[in-house]
């Protein structure tokens, strides 16, 4: 537990001291800290609701002022359980009422462990800690929403009132941080999107399947444009492959089943005589062909209809009346007629699968021509769409979508190539980093829990070990910020995840980087090495702009919209001020120029007034505003105005048009 976990944590046993002190009566199941908070689960007949905040802070701030210490008592199970049958287990003294869900946490306890008890005042709750020294300690809180949830999470167990609150050190960090949601609600990207004219969702198209209006394609453009650029420099190599895969493909590489989950469900297809065939409808036809004989045989052996019938019985059945049995082979003649039927000779359909990662397509490109240890490292890049079936409940705007556009590649290499090719990742990273403004980020690696290899990660333990050791070196060697998590790796390796914060100081996890030791393996991937044997190479995965969704999402707040030149969607819009014909002409020329250059440059030709056009050019945050007089089409002159920054005064022409390529092309911020 970090420092601000703990101290939310014990911010949570405070909630629950004030509750009692107002609600005697309250039972309490769990409150862990949260991302960005805390929260206890209280069984009470009172809905509690924001109206009760209030009132029940103020029994919190009593109680932090009271300053009691986080005492620690080891029982035994026995004595827990006697304490929580006696209702006196997250409560403030002895109830009538047992504290039923502590209890039913103890039961669920092995019998020989110790229990730890944590006392502050008159509060006793059971947890395994651990606590900031003093209630005092708990800086400054609110209590910030109450939600239901049903206990341990499974609706069939009673639904809980979930009480939420957050809690910082400082008073100072928890109003920077309601400032900083105030602040983000304004950058949502999925407000923004709509008014910028970015994205949008449509349910007949379903959801979770973002479209990109011109406005977004042109940011995807250039950040394709940014990729290829510097992939090409790193010495990528593009490839491009379908958007579907035979089963075989991912049963190979071992997605089925272990991310079966996260999958489309398939097509069933089968080809006969070049021609699509309808699988559902064959299905059923078998299905119909089946149900006869299932009916034939139960008629035979009436038996067959009770649920509890076992096949043993059925077979003694069968043999102890040979009588019926020559009549069941008659009737299984339709069994056999059916096995000779087209239907059952037809091959078996094919299932296709929507590829949900890039991978296994690159590993067969990889496979496709012979390799040797000079052709390594193989750098595979291609910014591939994929598809995974997140829950529809957690679909969220760009952050959370079904179709998503991936900064791909695969590099395969030697064991020795390994640490510079690592590097060359995480120095593209970087670089990307400061391109766009990211000050702080956090790269978490994830490895594997030995006890779990088989179910979660590939059964490979010294692989494991080793790729873990090398990757843990290069981040130790290069300085990086990185945390250790167990037991979050990828099935087939250990994996970076990328946290960035945009420069509200919301964070957003954008990008991944996995070690891959074995499905190159599964693929049979080999190189020719030097003495001449053939070996297996290591395969980096990485994503350092993630995908175009969750990359583009988390620009938009970084940005509030406020692209920088380069990346803006309208880059140049032209004003004149007046419809003359010939200032019209200036314009148009004007904008030839810029357009032969590539610049995404409009013109207003509506006939508002000029204050008119500058404020719908504002407000759609478009960079460059070009404000073209009489006086500026006589001087071969244009007045910049740039979104945020205001009037810059007149330029000659050729000198303003310099300036905006030059902007452009070096990527300013
Ligand atoms: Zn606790
Ligand atoms: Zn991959």
């Amino acid at each position: 537990m970090t420092d601000v976990e703990r101290l939310r944590h014990s911010a949570s046993h405070v909630l629950a001291t004030a509750i009692l002190k107002i609600w005697p009566e309250a039972q309490f199941a769990a409150g862990p800290p949260v991302e960005n908070g805390f929260y206890y689960d209280v069984d009470l007949p009172h809905r509690i609701s924001p109206d009760d905040f209030e009132k029940i802070e103020a029994e919190m701030k009593k109680e932090i002022k009271a300053n009691h210490p986080f005492e620690k008592m080891e029982v035994s199970r026995d004595e827990a359980l006697e304490l929580g049958r006696k209702g006196r287990l997250a409560a403030l003294s002895d109830r009538k009422e047992p504290s039923k869900f502590k209890v039913d946490i103890i039961e669920n306890i092995p019998a020989n462990e110790k229990i730890s008890l944590y006392r502050n005042g008159d509060f006793i709750d059971l947890c395994a800690g651990p606590h900031v020294m003093r209630t005092g300690n708990i800086g400054a809180f609110k209590l910030t929403s109450v939600a239901s949830a049903y206990y341990k999470g499974d609706e069939k167990n009673p639904q809980l009132q979930r009480v939420y609150g957050t809690a910082f050190k400082t008073r100072k960090e928890l109003d920077d941080y309601f400032a900083m949601l105030e602040e983000a609600k304004k950058r949502d990207h999925r407000k923004l999107g709509r008014e910028l004219e970015i994205f949008v969702l449509d349910d007949d198209v379903g959801p979770g399947l973002p479209m990109w209006l011109p406005r977004g394609a042109a940011i995807i453009d250039e950040l394709e444009k940014l990729a290829k650029e510097t992939e090409f420099a790193a010495g990528y190599q593009r490839v491009r492959t379908p958007h579907i895969a035979r089963e075989s493909l991912y049963k190979k590489s071992g997605h089925l089943p272990y991310y079966a989950e996260s999958m489309f469900p398939p097509m069933t297809l089968r080809a006969e005589g070049g021609k699509k065939v309808d699988v559902e409808a064959q299905a059923r036809s078998i299905e119909q062909s089946g149900q006869l004989l299932l009916e034939s045989l139960q008629q035979l052996f009436p038996r067959l209809k009770e649920p509890d019938y076992l096949l043993e019985e059925f077979e003694r059945d069968f043999w102890q009346q040979p009588k019926q049995s020559q009549v069941f082979l008659e009737k299984s003649a339709i069994a056999t007629v059916f096995s000779k039927s087209k239907w059952a000779q037809l091959p078996q359909p094919d299932r296709y699968y929507l590829k949900a990662m890039n991978c296994p397509h690159h590993h067969k490109l990889f496979g496709a021509v012979p390799r040797s240890y000079r052709d390594l490292p193989l750098r595979l890049a291609e910014y591939g769409t994929c598809y995974r079936y997140e829950q529809s409940g957690e679909l969220i705007g760009l952050m959370r979508v079904r179709s998503m556009q991936m900064n791909d590649a695969h590099l395969y290499m030697t064991p020795e190539q390994f640490e510079a090719e690592f590097n060359g990742v995480n120095e593209m990273y970087l670089n990307y980093f400061k391109l766009f403004g990211i000050d702080k980020y956090l790269m978490r690696f994830s490895t594997h829990d030995p006890a779990k290899l088989r179910q979660k990660f590939v059964d490979e333990p010294e692989l494991w070990k080793k790729t873990e050791e090398m990757t843990r070196n290069v981040l130790n060697n290069s300085g990086i910020n990185y945390v250790e998590v167990p037991n979050e790796a990828a099935f087939y390796g250990p994996k970076i995840d990328v946290q960035a914060w945009s420069v509200i100081g919301r964070e957003f996890s954008i990008a991944t980087n996995q070690v891959d030791f074995a499905q190159p393996r599964r693929f049979n991937l080999v190189y020719k090495d030097k003495d001449n044997t053939e070996k297996t190479p290591i395969c980096i995965h990485r994503a350092p702009l993630g995908t175009h969704e969750r990359f583009i999402g988390f620009l938009i707040e970084h940005y509030a919209g406020n692209f920088p030149l380069w990346l803006s969607p309208e880059q140049v819009r032209i004003l004149t001020i007046g419809d003359d014909a010939k200032l019209v002409d200036y314009s148009i020329s004007i904008l030839n120029e810029l357009r032969a250059h590539q610049v995404r440059a409009e013109i207003d030709k509506s006939t508002d007034q000029i204050n008119g056009k500058i404020q719908r050019a504002e407000q759609m945050k478009v960079h460059t505003m070009l404000v073209i007089g009489k006086r500026d089409m006589e001087a071969e002159a244009v007045s910049v105005r740039v979104h945020g920054k205001g009037n810059l005064g007149a330029k000659p022409r050729t000198e303003a048009i310099a300036e905006l390529l030059l902007s452009i092309k070096e990527r300013r911020a």
